[in-house]
């Protein structure tokens, strides 16, 4: 069975097959780094990365690009707020990202632009714009021409006829909902309220919208036509509309071929989201004494494309679950082998649409099945897609009572007094530890 995706474009699974023979180009909408991410962000960036990772199994080679939009009207605001210039304002935001995706496992991208340093693409494209008679120029900014772009609505099927109506009217912010069917900017010219925030250019003196800043990144790295684009749902419309209309105007091109979104994470049914406030970050889930990886498992539990509720129950299912996976796996003696019924039934789910729910059932159905060969080295291979450091040996931190009763029932074993030493490993037992002798001393592990 070949790998099969879903295509916002079409809304269908479609059969994968890459503009290049054994080479994929994947941009990702990155984060705006105003804010802390929340735990919704890093569900959209959970599935870009099972995605790369499965390509990558799948012996492609990848050229993930994903931005950092360091500009926009979020990113002002939030730099004005705290009286510090755009850049200080936007680096710290930018840190504890990078320090998030690593804590979630989630592999670098190839390329991470960010949005002030590639102003001078983005111009070139609102410039060839403007001479085609695309864009067109108002007191306050350069707009695209919806009306010029025949297919415009053909990603998320906005109707014609709420096209028609809104056509003339135009939009200044960089964020709109459906009901704004309208011309957007491309590019705002500078008013005070932008403070420091502006360059001098051939378009004019301002600062780019934000739909342009992906149009520019993502053809700058992989071509003007690439095989795919993700982002979370509520990027469709309008944000990737435009990219569309703005690109394809541009260079007469398909842009993209397979466009993938996730589905929402919400809280009591409504998304989770910044300007709700109803999100959580990562760290507040560590400060709950869930891992970045117990976090992992949760999505993974999940269909991408699914919207679904964050509950802490939920949560609390995947921790334990996740540990227990890791245990058993412990137990399990490596025979160099290699299950390939089970590796093929792995990739069957896998390529549905990136089915990790039923992949993981697969998985725990190897870890459970006593008659399996190859284990170990099959597990490993599925966590190269997973992402779940299955095989790494967590050093547990005990608590300080635990520490002191292993390390007496050292010194007896150390004098040969079994019995002594037997008695502790039952009150180790009780306080839910087992002790293990090996030759390199006790191993502790979590009953
Ligand atoms: P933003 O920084 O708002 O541009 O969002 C970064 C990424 O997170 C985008 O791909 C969004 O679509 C995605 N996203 C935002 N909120 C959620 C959510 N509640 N669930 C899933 N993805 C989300
Ligand atoms: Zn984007």
């Amino acid at each position: 069975m070949p790998l099969k995706l879903y295509n916002t474009l079409t809304r269908k699974k479609e059969i994968f097959k890459p503009i290049k023979k054994n080479f994929v180009g994947i941009y990702v909408c990155g984060p705006t780094i105003y804010n802390y991410v929340h735990i919704g962000n890093l569900r959209a960036y959970t599935f870009s990365d099972i995605l790369r990772r499965y390509l990558k199994y799948s012996r492609y080679k990848i050229k993930e690009v994903m931005n950092l939009t360091d500009v926009d009207d979020k990113t002002i605001k939030g730099s004005q707020k705290e009286r510090v210039k755009l850049k200080e304002f936007t680096k710290k935001y930018e840190k504890s990202f990078l320090e998030d995706i690593k804590a979630m496992n989630i592999e670098m991208p190839e390329v991470m632009p960010r949005a002030t340093e590639h102003i001078k693409e983005m111009v070139a494209i609102v410039k060839k714009l403007l001479d085609k008679g695309i864009a067109y120029k108002t007191q306050d900014g350069i707009y695209f021409s919806i009306n010029k772009f025949k297919d415009y609505g053909k990603l998320s099927r906005i109707k014609k006829k709420a096209l028609k109506a809104g056509a003339s009217k135009r939009i200044l912010k960089d964020e709109y909902d459906k009901k704004n069917i309208n011309d957007f900017a491309l590019w705002k010219f500078y008013t005070p309220e932008d403070g420091d925030v502006f360059w001098e250019t051939e378009i004019g003196k301002g600062r780019p919208g934000w739909h342009i800043e992906c149009s520019a990144m993502s053809m700058k790295y992989l071509g003007e036509s690439f095989d795919i684009h993700t982002g979370g749902e509520d990027l469709i419309f309008p944000h990737h509309e435009n990219e569309i209309a703005q690109s394809e105007s541009a260079t007469g091109k398909k842009f993209v071929k397979y466009w993938m979104h996730n589905g929402w994470l919400l809280v009591d049914n409504k998304k989770m989201s910044k300007s709700l406030g109803n999100f959580y970050n990562l760290r507040d889930i560590i400060k709950k004494n869930y891992s970045p990886l117990d976090f992992r498992y949760f999505y993974l539990t999940k269909i991408y494309r699914q919207r679904f509720n964050f509950t802490w129950r939920g949560l609390e299912a995947s921790k334990k679950a996740y540990s227990r996976l890791k245990n058993k796996i412990s137990e399990i003696k490596d025979d160099k082998k290699t299950n390939k019924e089970y590796l093929r039934k792995f990739e069957k789910a896998m390529n549905d649409d990136l089915n990790t729910p039923k992949a993981l059932q697969i998985l725990w159905k190897l870890v459970r099945d006593e008659k399996a060969e190859g284990k170990i080295q099959t597990i490993k291979k599925m966590d190269e897609v997973l992402g779940l450091n299955l095989l790494k040996k967590e050093k547990i931190k005990l608590p300080k009572k635990i520490e002191e009763l292993v390390e007496k029932r050292e010194k007896y074993r150390r004098e040969k007094n079994w019995k002594k030493a037997d008695e502790l490993r039952e009150e180790i037992r009780k306080h839910g530890y087992g002790v293990e002798d090996t030759k390199e001393g006790s191993k502790i592990r979590k009953l």
